[in-house]
């Protein structure tokens, strides 16, 4: 439920609602737009409240959200949230690429990748140091030492970083090297993980469950927005369907299904939906007509010898190709392509 303020109520009008709110044991979430001052009422509602909420000082309209995801949804927030991570900013209109390996594997690796992406017009540096990996034996992750060199490769480039963070335990930890934290297909309803990243001040780059309904993946977000961080990215990944040719199949329509329900920004991984670097730039135009506010894609310096995922890695020529296509398809649908000239 959200209540609506007047325009010309006032700072005792506003706190009389929370008051009232929270004396049924309810929780208060305030969103102070240009357009208007919501109060969004979280919790088990009561059918009475909504007439008893009517009649205080200062209201407008009280709304029931008909969704089961309240923070998330467009009904309680109109305008599309932009997440800024230093001067770049997630869910405007410009398209924002984040590129790096899948998994940091050693200096010189992460290194010439960042340089490479930086030049190409990337914004942000990716690269996985905790490996949420389908068996046991495969690699996983360099841990801490694999964060201190994506935390060097930023320092050289200056370009911020997004990784994986897999355990509640880690968050604080990884929170410390990363500038977004990403929450992994495979850790998607991992609903203390998502509550943990609720408490952080960062944004969260949430990836969509592998058979998750929007419904549920909007459902992922609301943990972390009611833990109070309201830094959110929804990434379109690939879902589970029958068709075993491609590693997963890219939902494209989720893009635009996403950003009618959701205020949220959304960008696609076209690497890990296909798993297939030949793949990867048509499903990377396709998804930045579809309207994503950006695409994280995996690139390496030597996809033969790559400890993870090296199928679906872009060598740095083919990135730097498609990015000249991409600033073209950006243009096309009225984006600025971020940081991309020429
Ligand atoms: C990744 O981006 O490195 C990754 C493991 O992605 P996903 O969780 O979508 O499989
Ligand atoms: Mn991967």
């Amino acid at each position: 439920m959200i209540v609506v303020m007047r325009k010309d109520s006032t700072r005792e009008d506003l706190e009389g609602v929370q008051r009232r709110i929270e004396s049924h044991g309810l929780r208060v979430h305030l969103s102070q737009g240009v357009e208007r001052t919501v109060v969004g009422v979280l919790g088990q509602i009561f059918d009475e409240l909504k007439s008893e909420l009517e009649l205080l000082p200062g209201v407008l309209e009280v709304v029931r959200i008909s969704k089961p995801y309240k923070l998330a949804s467009r009904e309680f927030k109109r305008e599309d949230t932009i997440v800024k991570v230093g001067d770049v900013s997630i869910g405007s209109e410009e398209l924002v690429v984040m590129a790096g390996p899948c998994a940091i594997e050693d200096n010189e690796q992460v290194l010439s990748t960042a340089r490479l992406v930086k030049a190409a017009g990337a914004k942000i540096l990716r690269g996985g140091a905790f490996k949420p990996r389908s068996s046991p034996y495969s690699f996983r992750g360099l841990g801490v030492q694999g964060l201190q060199l994506l935390a060097e490769a930023r320092k050289e480039t200056g370009l911020p970083v997004v990784t994986e963070v897999m355990a509640p335990e880690d968050v604080g930890m990884v929170a410390e090297y990363a500038d977004i934290l990403q929450i992994g297909t495979r850790n998607a309803q991992n609903f203390n993980l998502l509550d943990e990243v609720g408490k952080i001040k960062k944004p969260v780059l949430l990836k969509r469950g592998f058979s998750a309904t929007y419904e549920e993946w909007l459902l992922a977000a609301e943990y972390v927005l009611s833990g109070g961080n309201s830094q959110v990215i929804l990434c379109e990944r690939g879902i589970r369907t029958f068709e075993t040719a491609t590693r997963f199949t890219i939902d494209l329509a989720a893009i635009p299904m996403i950003k009618s329900l959701s205020h949220l920004p959304v960008i696609a991984d076209p690497s890990h939906s296909t798993g297939r670097a030949n793949l990867v730039p048509p499903m990377t135009l396709a998804a930045v007509a579809a309207g994503a506010h950006g695409i994280i894609v995996d690139v390496h310096p030597n996809p033969a010898v790559a400890k993870c995922d090296g199928a679906q890695a872009l060598t740095f020529d083919v990135f730097e190709n498609m990015m000249s296509q991409v600033r073209a398809v950006a243009r096309a649908v009225g984006k600025v392509p971020a940081g991309m000239t020429g």
